[in-house]
């Protein structure tokens, strides 16, 4: 399982040897700095408790200390020339957060200036879809982070990147729905996202009300007339002889699929912006539009460093409304903090994780029956998105059926045992019959020994139907790739 980073719940030390706080528990809730620890051979004393591979977290005036001391050396803090170098390192990957009173208050700040405004648009970028399972760039465990360190400290000690799930085993998240809410509710006019993991369009925000930037993994568009199609299972560049190489980013966007317009027949892409690929002009004046039309820009999970959205976020009509939440620091935010001439805050800049920042605005915004309501409409809604989503497997599409109870089992099994016997149980809904399955459901096995057993009963009895299944039973029943899972 990929290191986890001490969340809000746990009780932490602060890892500057020399702090002063009146407490050196970081409790859940309290505000506070993550950065990712660096190996040093180096054995001179340290200010720092450094563990290698690990998160090590500060109160957030500790760490500005040990930051400035890397500055000057009229510091207080004495340090060794590896360790300033080791800080600096470090603070590249800082993942701010803020305490939970702060951001109660930044949510009433952020609910006031969403009913203010008359055309309120957001840009997502990475960070909202982490609490899916998808990793992000810049954090802690982010994949640049990881190579980073690689490339600086030879590959011993480095972390795997957090293991990202695959594309079709992620949900939209509770600021995905949020998202979607607000803009039923009339308060989001327009989204804007650097995400491909298609999430937005899945928990239902339509085509015409978003503008993907780098494209969207569950969409093909036809390389003569343009037109789009939106699949269920992720639109992945297959091998064969269709294949082209794109002059701009030099990989492959065909998928080896057709055009179904009569007399076009022309070739379907991924809609995927690869570095170097410029992005798709109709997709950018959507969002230019949109942008220049704001009133208040929410920006949830991006750190505004990737062209053109430091100009998107900036278009909108004077006085600007910045909104960002973000655990990294960005180049905009000092524009969240600009104040009106009664010296109020115009904007909100608030460090953290999307989803808590969410759960207070949502509960600030909506009567507390209508918000129930809502929050418990998840689970209902949870099935409806696995509905929605092909499986595939070997470039196979799973039945849509199977692929929906699979995903609502999954959710509920938590232990290692559990994902073996799913594991097991995957395998055998690939090749079993609908009947066999719902049996299989209905006698509720405790493990896959026993699974595995009531599946021969049941082929047994009901003769060849399940010979094929029989055969994919036995052979996988400890499959080489759930000892992986683990
Ligand atoms: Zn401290
Ligand atoms: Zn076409
Ligand atoms: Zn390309």
């Amino acid at each position: 399982m990929a290191a986890r980073s001490p969340q809000a719940r746990d009780n932490v030390e602060c890892c500057f040897k020399n702090c002063e706080s009146t407490s050196k528990v970081l409790k859940p809730g309290d505000g506070r700095v993550d950065v990712r620890a660096f190996e040093s051979k180096a054995k001179q004393a340290m200010v720092v408790k450094w563990k290698e591979g690990a998160t090590a977290t500060f109160h957030r005036s500790c760490w500005a200390e040990l930051y400035k001391a890397t500055q000057s050396s009229s510091s207080p803090i004495s340090l060794s020339d590896v360790e300033r170098s080791m800080i600096l390192d470090a603070n590249k990957t800082a993942e701010y957060h803020d305490s939970d009173a702060a951001i109660s208050q930044a949510a009433e700040n952020i609910v006031h200036i969403l009913q203010q405004s008359s055309y309120c648009i957001a840009f997502t970028g990475a960070g909202i879809s982490t609490a899916a399972g998808i990793g992000d760039y810049r954090g802690i465990h982010g994949k640049w982070t990881e190579k980073y360190k690689v490339k600086n400290y030879g590959a011993k000690g480095a972390n795997k990147p957090a293991a990202s799930k695959m594309n079709g085993d992620l949900q939209p998240t509770y600021s995905h729905e949020a998202l979607v809410k607000l803009q039923d509710m009339g308060l989001l006019k327009f989204l804007i996202s650097q995400n491909t993991d298609g999430l937005h369009m899945l928990s239902g925000i339509p085509a015409d009300k978003m503008a993907e930037l780098h494209g969207n993994s569950y969409v093909e568009k036809c390389e003569d007339c343009g037109k789009r199609y939106e699949r269920s299972y992720p639109c992945r560049q297959i091998n064969g002889s269709f294949q082209k190489r794109c002059p701009r980013c030099r990989l492959n966007h065909r998928t080896g699929r057709k055009c179904s317009e009569p007399s076009c027949n022309g070739f379907l892409m991924n809609t995927i912006i690869n570095f170097g690929d410029f992005l798709e002009s109709d997709v950018i004046d959507q969002a230019r539009q949109a942008a220049v039309m704001s009133d208040a820009v929410l920006v949830l999970g991006s750190t505004l460093m990737v062209s053109p959205a430091n100009v998107l976020v900036t278009m909108g009509k004077k006085p600007a409304r910045l909104i960002i939440c973000n655990r990294q620091i960005t180049p905009y935010d000092g524009n969240c903090c600009e104040v009106d001439p009664d010296g109020q805050p115009l904007g909100s800049r608030v460090f953290g994780d999307c989803d808590n920042l969410m759960k207070k605005v949502m509960s600030l915004l909506l009567p507390p029956k209508e918000l129930k309501t809502w929050e418990d409409g998840r689970r209902a809604r949870l099935m409806e998105y696995g509905l929605k989503r092909t499986f595939v497997r070997n470039d196979l599409p799973v039945h849509p059926y199977k692929a929906s109870v699979l995903t609502a089992t999954q959710r509920d099994k938590t232990n290692a045992a559990d994902i073996i016997d799913l594991f097991v149980m995957e395998q055998l809904m690939n090749s079993c019959s609908k009947e066999l399955y719902v049996f299989l459901r209905k006698r509720k096995p405790a493990d896959s020994t026993e699974l595995v057993a009531i599946a021969e009963k049941y082929i047994e009895t009901h003769g060849s139907a399940g010979a094929f299944a029989r055969n994919n039973i036995l052979t996988r029943r400890t499959p080489q790739k759930s000892r992986a899972l683990l």
